[in-house]
């Protein structure tokens, strides 16, 4: 059988109405890649596979959600969908909404948005409106709206995202015949987390597949749930994780606490160094998604993680094609030559 998106594949472990009508664009189902030259780089000892989320339809682990709130809506009748956005929510909304011929209204905060984000959401054709404001103001005001007016909230409060984005653990049991020992991942407004666990348990309950230790990582200057209070100015490169008062808080802490992991904060700087690491081994990342491992080499280094002879897993949310400025701003311009074999070969032998 052809593959059906994630919602038809997995029908029968999500929690959704039955109104609910498939829009889909064949999200899911991406590749876990072995990573073994960054284990040995890492310490060795254990096996790594990099789930890369960035090969969703829109470049992000948000389609999983997407499919099936957006179903939802679609299949009560909705006309409109709206959400707050660090940016790849919005672009998945739009793709989602207007496949559906529905309605994408995108609130994303004003100048914080990654430039491939922005151009996506706007690609796929929604009414994107910035406000003078953070990520956390404009959830306030779409929960409001959203409220107030015929128009569906498909930000991850919305229950359906979280049953689609459970999908992507149940793949990862799928391929490796078991859940991971360990899993790393970013955690912003904490809906991702949230899901894997849900996802997980439901998964071990009925095919005994087992439960990972989670290990989530926040930015430093957007640490709420590791400082413990909400963060007023959230400030890090990794913008898709750029959010001070997670919605899902609670229940990230009890999928960490239960799971018998934790929720850790890196620097900017170790999470771009990942990034770095991880497209010299071939994959290229947005920066919020590098810090799951960023999170893993710390852990490593100082101990307070046993790796040896594990199973883990990191979940690579989001493209690096989606942040090309922060690449632009590290790299120095290439080098130019004249176009003659001579000059080629002083600047490749030198
Ligand atoms: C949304 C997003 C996150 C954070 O996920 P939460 O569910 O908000 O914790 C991390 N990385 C990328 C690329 C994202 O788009």
């Amino acid at each position: 059988m052809a593959y059906p998106g994630v919602l038809e594949r997995y029908r029968s472990y999500l929690d959704i109405p039955e109104h609910t009508k498939t829009v889909t664009l064949l999200e899911g189902d991406t590749p876990l890649i072995p990573m073994p030259r960054l284990a040995e780089e890492l310490g060795g000892g254990f096996e790594l596979f990099v789930k890369y989320e960035g090969l969703n339809p829109t470049g992000s682990f948000k389609d999983r959600g997407m499919t099936v709130a957006i179903s939802e809506a679609y299949g009560r009748g909705a006309k409109a969908v709206i959400c707050a956005s660090t940016g790849n929510t919005s672009a998945s909304a739009a793709a989602y909404a207007n496949r559906a011929g529905m309605k994408a209204v995108v609130i994303i905060p004003e100048g914080k948005v990654a430039a491939g984000k922005l151009a996506g959401a706007i690609a796929y054709g929604a009414q994107v409106v910035q406000i003078r404001g953070s990520f956390d103001d404009a959830l306030t005001l779409v929960m409001k709206i959203s409220d107030q007016h015929p128009i569906v909230l498909v930000n991850s409060l919305n229950p359906y995202r979280l049953e689609g984005q459970k999908s992507s653990a149940f793949e990862i049991c799928d391929v490796l015949g078991a859940a991971p020992d360990i899993l790393c991942l970013p955690v912003g407004n904490a809906g991702n987390i949230t899901a894997y666990w849900m996802g997980f348990r439901q998964y071990n309950e009925r095919n005994k597949t087992g439960l990972p230790q989670i290990l989530g990582v926040q930015a430093a200057g957007s640490a709420p749930l590791v400082l413990g209070h909400p963060v007023d100015n959230p400030e890090t490169v990794a913008t898709a994780i750029r959010i001070g008062k997670p919605a899902r808080g609670e229940q990230a802490l009890e999928a960490a606490e239960e799971s018998k992991g934790k929720i850790i904060a890196r620097s900017d700087e170790d999470i771009l160094y990942m990034q770095q690491r991880l497209a010299a081994n071939g994959v290229w990342v947005e920066p919020a998604s590098a810090a799951g491992l960023a999170g893993l080499k710390a852990e490593i280094e100082a101990g307070t993680l046993d790796v040896q002879g594990k199973r883990i897993v990191a979940i690579c949310t989001g493209h690096g094609m989606k942040d090309p400025d922060i690449i632009v701003k590290q790299m120095t311009t290439p080098e130019v030559v004249d176009a003659n074999l001579q000059a080629l070969e002083e600047v490749l032998i030198k």
